[in-house]
């Protein structure tokens, strides 16, 4: 197995997108590690990069500490699952899923045995005679992941490799493919749009933006401390609130008017407020934020607009004097639209972000976390 080394790892398209700006990361040996980020933010680009598709433009790239940055992707042993298959589509499932050990020269018996039960777990038992073309999206998704996983490469690149299952079997896919990895031990890069797959799966996990890596760290770390404004919109399955708020009474023992409403300062940055005036964005996720039917202090006052039904709790919209909270409920106890109700962001669990740079207000060592530094690159 292989460490993934990178160190101003670069790649430029002729034409002018750095879709890769300079990534620093290391990825230890047998880590699953995830790559998050929006549409067009560099994501499958890095990916083809560490599998050799693309040859870097500048920087340099380690595989188990080898220098492989202008090697041939047959010379890194990595196995790469794209969104769109790649199934040789004259060859039956099971001579797909064994090609690869065709070409290490494995005895026919030997291979084919492999390929059924890889194909086992993942549900492709049945289908072992068909080809790609007699099969549904779904199907070669997991018959391309059985390849990759049959011929237990050094490193597993992952693209998307889920994203054509339908909710269920994404969810069966998910939890084999983590317990596979984990008996395995193959270092494993996982590329997902899906934030939640990402934190589910994932030991540590890359925020990216437009080429470069905002945040690293553990799914608990940028759950619970995103690094920056960027960071916070994009991770959790309900919008954080990010409320616009302004530092007041420092000289006194700081807190947060918004509008005409005061607010104490969250733990995670007291004493780290020290200007009065200070533009800040008050966050608080809505899974942390109480609310209740009768006046609280230390609270925020307003009226329900919306109620979202999400099975056990509810999601729901406090309009604040223009300004929309969100606060999930366990079922049952949601109010009636129009009920005036206040809503307290979680004291331990708030968090603040500067306006002027977007970055976290927090003590240095606070996101440090698990043992290992949440950073960030701007
Ligand atoms: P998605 O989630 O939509 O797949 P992504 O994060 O994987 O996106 P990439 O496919 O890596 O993003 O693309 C990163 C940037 O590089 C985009 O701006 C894209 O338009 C550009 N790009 C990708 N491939 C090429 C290419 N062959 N030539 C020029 N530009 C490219």
């Amino acid at each position: 197995m292989a460490s993934i080394e990178m160190r101003g790892l670069t790649k430029a398209y002729p034409g002018g997108v750095t879709a890769v700006n300079g990534l620093d990361l290391t990825i230890a040996d047998g880590e699953f590690f995830a790559l998050l980020g929006p549409s067009g933010c560099g994501k499958t680009t890095l990916l083809r990069t560490i599998a050799g598709l693309e040859q870097a433009t500048a920087g340099t790239l380690l595989l188990g500490g080898r220098d492989v940055t202008t090697a041939t992707p047959g010379k890194r042993d990595v196995a790469m699952v794209f969104q769109d298959y790649a199934l040789f589509p004259h060859m039956t499932v099971t001579d797909n899923i064994a090609y690869p050990l065709r070409i290490q020269k494995m005895a026919v018996d030997e291979r084919r045995a492999k390929a059924l039960e890889t194909a086992e777990g993942l549900g492709l038992e049945t289908l072992m005679d068909r080809r790609p073309g007699q099969l549904s999206g779904g199907q070669q998704q997991r018959v391309a992941l059985a390849r990759a996983i049959a011929y237990r490469p050094q490193v597993f690149l992952f693209d998307e490799p889920l994203s054509n299952l339908d909710a269920r079997l994404r969810l069966e896919a998910r939890t084999f493919l983590k317990q596979l990895q984990g008996e395995l031990g193959v270092t494993t890069v996982f590329v997902t749009h899906d934030q939640a797959e990402a934190l589910a799966m994932a030991d540590r996990m890359a925020v990216m933006e437009a080429g470069r890596i905002r945040q690293v760290g553990t799914p608990r770390d940028i759950f619970h401390r995103p690094i920056n404004v960027f960071v916070a919109n994009f991770i959790g399955s309900t919008p954080m609130n990010l409320l616009p708020a302004v530092v007041a009474g420092t000289t006194e023992g700081a807190h947060l008017m918004l509008g005409d409403m005061r607010l104490p300062v969250p733990a995670t940055a007291a004493d780290l407020l020290h200007d009065d005036g200070e533009q800040v964005l008050l966050a608080s996720r809505p899974e942390y934020t109480d609310l209740s039917t009768e006046e609280r202090p230390d609270s925020l006052s307003g009226k329900v607009v919306v109620v979202e039904n999400l099975g056990a709790t509810a999601l729901v919209s406090v309009d604040t004097g223009g300004q929309l909270v969100k606060a999930v409920v366990p079922e049952g106890k949601e109010p009636r639209i129009g009920k005036p109700v206040w809503v307290t962001p979680q004291h331990s669990r708030a968090l603040v972000y500067r306006l002027a740079d977007g970055l976290l207000v927090a003590r240095n060592e606070e996101s440090v976390t698990d043992g290992r530094t949440a950073s960030v690159m701007t």
